[in-house]
């Protein structure tokens, strides 16, 4: 479905957002365009996603407004002070209320596809976002709810990082997708890759369609899908199939893909 047209699911009233975002970040403006774009743009044009950020530096002491210090006990770099962070958090949750916290952190828990249902589910969530070698551990202790990591590398800031964490989750909020996409049968959902997906033309440079998908056999075509998600897993991410364990029809299903 094309994103510019409208859409029942998505008549909801300005004041009752699904979802609302709080983002604690040194760089709100990093979110604007992103926050604008395709079906998360509509969402929040429509109401039913709110995000609102708020800024440490607006609470920062001095003229200067100095975010940031160098670490105790020395080092290179500089560390996010605790009292900005924690005076923009008490800001934003006395104008709008308590939101589960999670703290953007490289040493956070691995974020996955069952995270992202979780914090959909939430209503409220807020997102805070370190900048330089991270931000003192007395927000990690005394505010954040959880800290959350999405990969093992280092980014600069935690806005990149909020922004996927935003875009898996309202993806996820009832209303957000339009209603031919469907969030049940991809990637994850049930501890598998999701099957290949093909389209018009059929043929391209001299590669052709899988041809029970030109059927019209819809428990054929179910079953190769079954069956190519299984394949795609087992060759990309075999760690998905030890934490998912094999069903009785993959079993077989395994057995055709080692004859072919
Ligand atoms: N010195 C820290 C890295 C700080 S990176 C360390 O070695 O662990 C600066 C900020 O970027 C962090 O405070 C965090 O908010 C964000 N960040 C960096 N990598 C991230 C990741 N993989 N997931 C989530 N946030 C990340």
């Amino acid at each position: 479905m094309s994103d510019d047209r409208p859409d029942a699911n998505h008549v909801v009233s300005k004041t009752t957002p699904r979802l609302a975002i709080e983002i604690v970040t040194l760089f709100p403006e990093v979110f604007a365009p992103f926050l604008q774009a395709s079906l998360l743009g509509k969402a929040v044009a429509s109401g039913l996603i709110a995000v609102a950020t708020t800024n440490p530096r607006d609470f920062a002491p001095g003229r200067h407004r100095q975010v940031d210090d160098s670490p105790y006990g020395g080092g290179p770099g500089m560390v996010l002070r605790p009292d900005p962070v924690a005076a923009a958090i008490d800001d934003a949750e006395n104008r709008r209320g308590r939101a589960h916290r999670l703290l953007l952190s490289p040493s956070g828990r691995l974020f996955d596809q069952r995270c992202a249902a979780d914090l959909a589910a939430r209503g409220r969530i807020m997102l805070i976002c370190g900048r330089y070698e991270g931000v003192d551990e007395r927000i990690a202790q005394l505010y954040a709810d959880e800290s959350v990591s999405i990969g093992d590398y280092v980014l600069a800031g935690g806005e990149v990082a909020a922004a996927v964490i935003i875009e898996a989750t309202a993806r996820l909020v009832p209303g957000v997708l339009g209603c031919g996409e469907s969030v049940v049968e991809e990637s994850f959902a049930a501890g598998r890759l999701e099957f290949s997906q093909w389209t018009r033309p059929p043929l391209f440079r001299g590669l052709g369609v899988p041809e029970v998908l030109l059927s019209g056999n819809h428990a054929e075509v179910a079953r190769w899908r079954r069956r190519e998600a299984l394949r795609r897993t087992m060759s990309h991410r075999p760690d998905l199939i030890d934490r998912h364990p094999l069903t009785e029809e993959e079993r077989a299903m395994l057995a055709e893909l080692d004859e072919s």
